[in-house]
Order: structure tokens, then C-alpha cells, then sequence
């Protein structure tokens, strides 16, 4: 027999609200100031003697990121600024 699991609260949807760019404040590099950035990769590699590593090698691990569309430099989302 198979079941649907419903997570609670899932079946009650919120009202979606559509936040434009010009409602928030601008994002800056913080090397240059420039407010464009492109998707970027971060890769880490997991040794085969980490707790974590269910492996028996080495692992390559990819970590979305973004970075300066100018410069290049990464730009770390989870620490917003404060103002
Ligand atoms: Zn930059």
C-alpha cells in the first residue's frame, strides 16, 4: 500500500508575492562595487579519511556560488552586510 506523505503545513499555500530588483537594496562587490555577478563553482575536495566520507577515495565535491561579473571575486550570500 503506498501512501502519499504530506509534510505538514505543506497544503496551505502562502499567497506568492513577487518582489522586484528595485524593492531591495543592491548587492555590491565588495572589491569593486560592480552589481552583476555570474553563477561560479567552488570545488572542495573531501579526504578519503574524513568522518563525512562514506568513500574509500578522495572526493571532488562542487559548491554553487557567485562571483563579480567585473573582478572576479566571489561574493559570500550567507553573511549579509549590515548597513
Ligand atoms: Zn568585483
Amino acid at each position: 500500500m503506498i501512501k502519499n506523505i504530506k509534510e505538514a503545513g505543506k497544503g496551505q499555500k502562502k499567497a506568492e508575492v513577487q518582489v522586484h530588483y528595485n524593492d531591495t537594496q543592491a548587492v555590491g562587490c565588495k572589491h569593486c562595487g560592480n552589481t552583476t555577478f555570474i553563477p561560479a563553482m567552488k570545488i572542495g575536495r573531501l579526504s578519503a579519511l574524513h568522518p563525512k566520507n562514506q568513500h574509500a577515495n578522495d572526493l571532488m565535491l562542487r559548491f554553487p556560488t557567485e562571483a563579480c561579473s567585473k573582478c572576479g571575486e566571489e561574493v559570500d550570500l550567507s553573511k549579509p552586510e549590515k548597513n
